[in-house]
């Protein structure tokens, strides 16, 4: 795969239209962040608020994910970058279908190409599964770091989950204090932010 640079993945994520979601979308939602962050954060496609807004995370759910991140020191505008599986909404906020998660899996690969992080976070089933392991199981495997790639990956609770059940997020905060520990282990320049 031939790796572009970010201006020119920005730009051309930004028209495409290889996929049905181009016809329904607002934005096209290609993340936010820091080029340079060790920890990538991926979830799975953008909702109603960021498909209007064009930046990931940014409704209810967002807001509890840069909450429960700023208790463990990492923020979308200090030394980390998320992004999702689909760039672009699907309609009602189903699910990616798998031919739209092929189509634009190329824009994520390339994002983790001139990132190259140390470590990825992926938020919740679609993105764990389509990441870590196909058969993903999120109650059970949740926290657990895999090696793929040369790249620690972690799968933990999407936050609209923990909207859904609050029940999750004593879990998922264990999640993000075992991530804040391999951050101090293995990243050389992340800065934990207070
Ligand atoms: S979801 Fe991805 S592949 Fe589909 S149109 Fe949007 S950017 Fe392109």
């Amino acid at each position: 795969m031939a790796v572009m640079d970010w201006d020119t993945l920005t730009e051309q994520c930004k028209s495409c239209t290889a996929c049905m979601l181009a016809e329904t979308r607002t934005n096209v939602v290609v993340g936010v962040g820091v080029a340079e962050s060790e920890v990538m954060f991926i979830g799975e496609g953008p909702g109603e608020q960021e498909d209007l807004k064009g930046e990931p995370f940014v409704g209810r759910g967002g807001q509890l994910l840069d909450k429960m991140l700023a208790a463990v020191g990492l923020s979308r505008h200090h030394n980390i970058y998320i992004a999702n599986i689909v760039k672009c909404r699907p309609p009602g906020n189903r699910d990616p279908l798998p031919d739209e998660q092929e189509a634009c899996i190329k824009w994520l690969r390339n994002q983790v190409a001139i990132i190259r992080p140390k470590i990825i976070v992926c938020l919740g089933r679609i993105s764990a599964c389509r990441l870590i392991d196909p058969n993903y199981k999120v109650t059970k495997q949740h926290g657990e770091f895999v090696s793929k790639g040369g790249i620690l990956m972690m799968g933990t609770f999407h936050p609209a989950a923990i909207l859904r059940n609050p029940n999750l997020k004593p879990a998922a905060f264990e999640d993000l204090i075992r991530l804040r520990d391999k951050i101090t282990e293995i990243c050389e320049h992340t800065k934990l932010v207070y």
